[in-house]
């Protein structure tokens, strides 16, 4: 069993799936999945962000790429509720790859590649909390526990 036992956690539509068109897509996938929206913002990440938001990734070799592309243009944090959120969302988001993500997933459906896959979702309930508070921390989130 795993340890899981938020009701939060935190993705990101990301601004490839943004500036496409996909927001509605994605959306439907994550309601169909049985996800309560409980947060949402439109952002333009900066340089500065986008490094630290991903600054456990910051000695890979497509850190630089990976910023550049989280900077390119809007993007749509979201706050989701759902029981054992973390996994829930990663299950209904799919492998990193889009090429071998399950056919239903938000990345089989609208992710372009494995850099641009459409949507972020947290991977552990403590990077799902850290994560909340680096877009939501000023918030009230509705209905949050
Ligand atoms: P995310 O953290 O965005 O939810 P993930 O947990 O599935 O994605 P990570 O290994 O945390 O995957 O990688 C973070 C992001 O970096 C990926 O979603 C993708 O956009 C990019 N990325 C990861 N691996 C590669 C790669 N080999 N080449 C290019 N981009 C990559
Ligand atoms: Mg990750």
């Amino acid at each position: 069993m795993s340890g899981h036992t938020q009701n939060l956690t935190l993705a990101i539509i990301k601004p490839d799936a943004f500036g496409s068109g996909k927001i509605g897509g994605v959306l439907g996938v994550l309601e169909e999945a049985g996800f309560k929206v409980r947060g949402s913002r439109v952002v333009r990440l900066d340089d500065r962000a986008a490094q630290a938001f991903y600054a456990v990734h910051s000695e890979r070799p497509f850190f630089d790429s990976l910023v550049e592309f989280m900077t390119s243009g809007p993007c749509m944090p979201l706050a989701l509720e759902h029981e054992r959120a973390v996994p829930h969302l990663r299950d209904v988001i799919g492998a990193t790859d889009p090429a071998e993500a399950k056919p239903g997933t938000v990345r089989a459906l609208f992710a372009e590649s494995k850099e641009r896959n459409a949507i972020h979702a947290s991977d552990s309930d403590d990077n799902a909390r850290q994560e909340l508070g680096f877009f939501f921390g000023h918030v009230d989130l509705i209905g949050a526990r």
